[in-house]
């Protein structure tokens, strides 16, 4: 399983890597996560991914390109991988296939989960955390119970929403097509319920 995913915000990629990595036995590799990591122990890589972070940019390629260079080497990644987040941009991809290339495990499949934009911005502007259970809902689909104490995440702000939906689609402008000219795209419908969306995704996959 050496598989990219690839959705917009709100498409239900996180839960549906995970449930992946538990399927398949093989670990997710999150650029944003191990940047996130590497900014929280100051290390001199987070040091300089801090300042594109906090400004919303992308990191420089070679700083990302390094980091998936080197956590390809341990020995989880050895059966496979689902990458999230990498890659962003086409010399990105253009990479990581020369990387896969000189291991001779190369790319089998760039998922994407494919999710209306008017539905994508109802699914974050109505949903709702429960702050202290962390417990996510949603106003119309999978309401709070009473008693809730809600929270809408500022990220999941309508106004927000539609501009990290244009950064969406300006990311991928390039990649897919990049991606489907190499014969490696494949659609999943992601409308419906996380288990539904599970199992198209295997049966796209297993096929
Ligand atoms: P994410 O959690 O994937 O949204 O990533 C959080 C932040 O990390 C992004 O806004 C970028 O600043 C940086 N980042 C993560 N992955 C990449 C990537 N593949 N290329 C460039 N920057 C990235």
């Amino acid at each position: 399983m050496r598989l990219v995913l690839v959705g917009p915000p709100a498409s239900g990629k996180g839960t549906q890597a995970d449930r992946l990595t538990a399927r398949y036995g093989v670990p997710k590799i999150s650029t944003g996560d191990m940047l996130r990591a590497a900014r929280a122990a100051g290390t001199p890589l987070g040091k300089e991914a801090e300042g594109f972070m906090n400004a919303g940019k992308l990191v420089p390629d070679q700083v990302v390109i390094g980091l998936v260079d080197e956590r390809l080497n341990a020995d989880d990644a050895k059966k496979g991988f689902i990458l999230d987040g990498f890659p962003r941009t086409v010399p990105q991809a253009e990479a990581l296939g020369s990387l896969l290339e000189r291991r001779g495990t190369p790319l089998q499949c760039v998922l994407q989960i494919d999710v209306s934009r008017d539905l994508l911005v109802e699914r974050a502007t109505l949903r709702r955390i429960d702050k202290r259970s962390g417990q996510i809902y949603h106003l119309k689909y999978n309401p709070p119970p009473p008693g809730a104490e809600l929270e809408h995440r500022a990220d999941d702000q309508e106004e927000t929403v539609k501009r990290r939906l244009d950064e969406y689609d300006a990311m991928t402008a390039a990649l897919l097509p990049y991606y489907e000219k190499l014969g490696l795209l494949r659609r999943v419908n992601g409308v419906g319920s996380p288990d539904e969306v599970t199992a198209r995704i295997q049966s796209e996959l297993e096929r």
